[in-house]
Order: structure tokens, then sequence, then C-alpha cells
């Protein structure tokens, strides 16, 4: 209001002579007031969208950015789980053998004919296929520190230090069981010839190392598997004349194939089918990376050991109640 007073008086301009200095003054101090005001108020939005503008431009830049690395782990995610389907398919092909022949047999099961003892006591026959390995030795540790006693149905290792495994084995009061001497399905199954080969060679090879002939089998994938391209009855009859006595499973710990079985869910499992067998021989392994197996050892002891005070764990021996797959030797 003041300053239009002003402007007003400015129009409508007094004679020169009129104005004193002092009023000069003033006025021309308003004057410069109001040329300030409006570069000021015309500098100030200007300035404001300029910084704006420039923000804009940077969050422009830094979205372009991040639309960038979003882009990039789209597409290092996609290359994840395609390899994870790569090498799971890998894995489907390597274990399908041995998935496909211990699902079968597990499935399969023991015939309900097959009948155990009903003496009261339950025995359980832990049980380790595939080994030696590092994993045995600390398997032997874990037995040793709760005084148990198992089989371990070995296949032939020519590694150097392996022949003490085996002796340890032996020494320490477990059975030493065969497994085939290769372990190659397609091999051993190929034939009668081959499958005797293979024995008589795991069997020489384990007594020049233990001194111990070795009586027990566990048919690589079990009795009922569907490889075997000769009757695997024939088999058991060689085994038969050998004297050798082979074993089955009832309970398995399902390490066999998942390398991520947690030691929590083998533990389970065994405990799970415990309650349904009187004789229970429990399938596990001890390959070299079987290290949830190891880890589930003294919680499966501990927990076998707390059912109640009828249950034993035992070593495999010839008073043992064979458990068999397959149909034809019931
Ligand atoms: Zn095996």
């Amino acid at each position: 209001m003041e300053v239009k007073k002003e402007q007003n008086r400015e129009v409508q301009k007094p004679p020169r002579s009129a104005i004193s200095p002092e009023r000069r003054r003033r006025i021309n101090r308003l004057k410069k007031m109001i040329v300030w005001t409006a570069l000021f108020m015309i500098l100030l939005p200007l300035t404001g969208c300029l910084i704006l503008g420039v923000k804009l431009h940077r969050k422009d830049q830094q979205t372009e950015r991040m639309a960038g690395q979003i882009r990039f782990l789209e597409q290092a995610l996609q290359e994840s789980v395609d390899e994870k389907v790569r090498l799971q398919a890998l894995l489907q092909v390597n274990d399908a053998d041995e998935l496909e022949y211990e699902k079968t047999a597990e499935t399969e099961g023991v015939p309900e004919s097959y009948a155990e003892p009903l003496d009261g006591i339950r025995r359980v026959y832990l049980t380790f296929d595939d080994g030696p390995s590092p994993n045995t030795e600390e398997l032997l540790d874990i037995l040793a520190e709760y005084n148990v006693k198992a089989t371990f149905f070995v296949t032939g290792k020519n590694k150097e230090n392996y022949g003490d495994i085996y002796r340890r084995i032996v020494e320490e009061g477990h059975t030493l069981g065969m497994h085939s001497y290769s372990h190659e399905y397609d091999t051993i199954y190929a034939s009668l010839e081959n499958f005797q080969e293979d024995i008589e060679t795991l069997q020489d090879f384990l007594y020049r190392e233990t001194g111990t002939l070795s009586r027990f089998y566990r048919f690589p994938g079990g009795s009922s598997n569907k490889v075997s391209k000769t009757n695997i009855q024939e088999m058991i009859n060689y085994l038969d004349a050998r004297d050798i006595s082979y074993f089955d499973w009832n309970i398995s710990g399902g390490d066999a194939t998942s390398a991520s079985v947690s030691s929590d869910q083998i533990v389970n499992r065994v405990m799970s089918d415990m309650e349904s067998h009187q004789v229970a021989v429990v399938l596990l392994h001890d390959a070299a990376d079987k290290y949830s197996t190891v880890e589930a050892l003294p919680k499966l002891i501990e927990e076998i050991q707390a059912m109640d005070d009828s249950t034993e764990i035992l070593p495999i021996t010839e008073e043992t109640m064979p458990i068999r797959h397959a149909l034809g030797n019931m």
C-alpha cells in the first residue's frame, strides 16, 4: 500500500524544485527497494526451478542407474536359477540309479510274512554303506564314545591310510560287511561272472587288509535293485554257496541321494520308522560327502537308547535275522 502511494506520487512528478534533497533520497531508496523486490521475486522462483530441475535430472540418472542394476540382478538371478536347474538335472542323472533302486527297495519293503521275533527285545542294527572315507573315522570315534557297535558295508578303496580304517572297523568290534569292490552297478550286475569276480576281489582285498574273511554282503542298491541283468536269485545262490549272508534294510536314514539332507531329518526319519520294528536294520552312508550322517549319529544313538530298556543297538552277526527285499529268497 505504502509502495503504491509512493509510486502515485512519483507518477505525479512534482516540479523538481519542489522536492527537497531529503525527499529525493527517500524516493531513490524506495525506487531501489522496488527494483530489488521485483528482481528478488523473479529470481527466487527461477532459482528454485533451476535447483529442482537439477535435482530431478540427478534423480532421473539415479533411477536409470538403479534400473540398470535391477536388470543386471534379474539377469544374474535368472542365470543362477538356470544353473541350479542344470545342476539338479545333473545330480539327478548321477543319483538316479541309487535313488531309483533304494526307492524301489524301500517302497517294496519287507513282505508282511517276514515276521520279526516277538521276544520283547527291539534289536537295532546301524549299517553304513559306501565307505571307507574320512567320515568313517569320525563315525568310529562317535561309536567308541557311546560304546556302540555297528556294521560297515565297505567297498574296495586302495587309498593310502584306508587300510587303517578297514582295520579299525574290525579291531573295534564292528562288523565288516561287503558292498562290492567297485560299486559300479552296470559292471557288477552285467553278468553273474562279473558279480562273482567283484565279490571275490573284495573279499580277498579285505582279508589282506584285516585278516578277516567277511561273510556279510549288501547288494549295491539292495537285493531288489532293477539293474541286474541276470537273475538276482542266481547271485543269491552264489552267496549261499560261498557262505555269505546278505542284508538289506527296513529303515532308511534318507542320506543316500540328497546331499542337502540335514542331521535332524536323518534322525527324525529313522526314529519315525523305529516304533514299528522289532528288528531294525538302519541304512546309513559313510561316503566322503555324508557329513550330515556323522552329525546325526550321536543324537540318533541317544534317541534309540532312550526308547526303552529292551532296545539294543547291535552289530550284524550270524545270529541276526536277515532283513531282505528280494522276494525269491523269502
Ligand atoms: Zn551303495
